[in-house]
């Protein structure tokens, strides 16, 4: 009797452990459910100021992978008269870089768009499949006020509004309104850097998680700083500053803040050819 209790304890205490591995197992899966790719697929030589140690602009595409999804984060760009137009050098269009980490441009399942600008809505077209996710007053603000004579159209181009508007009339852009909202399971947009009219920039989560700033932090330096980067108006200066002291606070490190331009993530991170491996 006692012998049958001592071996019910142990079997019960047995039990409890495989249940909490399995728990702990599984909540580790759940939390790195995203792997993180940079993708460089252009670049320009530019002399503002990028506080980067390296002077130019990197073009390259996020793309994150789970089980069932493949995501980017922005679409890239194209078209070769904004090709010449920014000078780009060492140039695959966004549908053969995807094809360097095995991915079709028609599996792209979703393109979470940070904000309006050509280069990173001029390839929505690419992805046939790929819904847009992107803020609702962004989208609203680019097909309609911007382009009044009041309006602010520095960065966009026509033709990438007209695909825009012709993706949404056939329901493949779905809005996201507002700060602090997860657009996809463990994807979340942020408002505040105000790059353009509503832009986001992005917390991945995961172990560990990661910031993605975009254009709201394009490089280094300027997250070191607390700078941020290009503001839609003057008065979005401190909203900026403050944007990327919170991209710090939720990426839970600066060194976690992946920045939207800048070439020094494929020095950071393990990279082979034009592919950094950020997690
Ligand atoms: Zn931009």
């Amino acid at each position: 009797m006692k012998n049958n209790l001592r071996f019910k304890a142990r079997l019960n205490l047995r039990l409890t452990f495989i249940l909490l591995f399995l728990v702990t197992k599984l909540s580790a899966q759940t939390d790195a459910q995203y792997s993180i790719q940079a993708i460089k697929y252009g670049t320009m030589n530019f002399q503002g100021d990028t506080g980067s140690p390296r002077i130019g602009v990197t073009f390259m595409l996020f793309l994150l992978k789970s089980k069932d999804k493949t995501i980017l984060i922005d679409a890239g760009f194209y078209k070769t008269d904004m090709l010449a137009q920014f000078r780009v050098k060492d140039f695959i269009s966004p549908a053969d870089a995807v094809q360097l980490v095995g991915v079709k441009p028609n599996e792209v399942t979703d393109i979470i768009i940070s904000h309006a600008h050509l280069d990173h809505i001029g390839a929505i077209d690419l992805f046939p499949n790929a819904t847009i996710w992107m803020q609702r007053k962004e989208y609203e603000y680019y097909t309609g006020l911007a382009w009044q004579t009041e309006g602010n159209t520095g960065g966009l181009f026509w033709s990438d509004v007209v695909t825009l508007v012709q993706k949404n009339t056939e329901g493949k852009v779905k809005f996201v309104d507002g700060d602090d909202v997860e657009i996809l399971p463990g994807i979340r947009g942020y408002l505040g850097g105000r790059h353009t009219y509503a832009s986001q920039y992005f917390k991945v989560d995961g172990s560990p998680a990661y910031v993605l700033a975009c254009d709201d932090a394009p490089f280094y330096r300027l997250v070191e700083e607390r700078r941020g980067g290009t503001i839609f108006e003057p008065t979005d200066a401190e909203s900026s500053k403050k944007a990327v002291e919170r991209m710090i606070s939720l990426a839970g490190g600066i060194e976690k803040v992946i920045p939207g331009h800048d070439i020094l993530i494929f020095e950071k991170f393990p990279t082979k050819g034009r592919v950094a491996t950020i997690r």
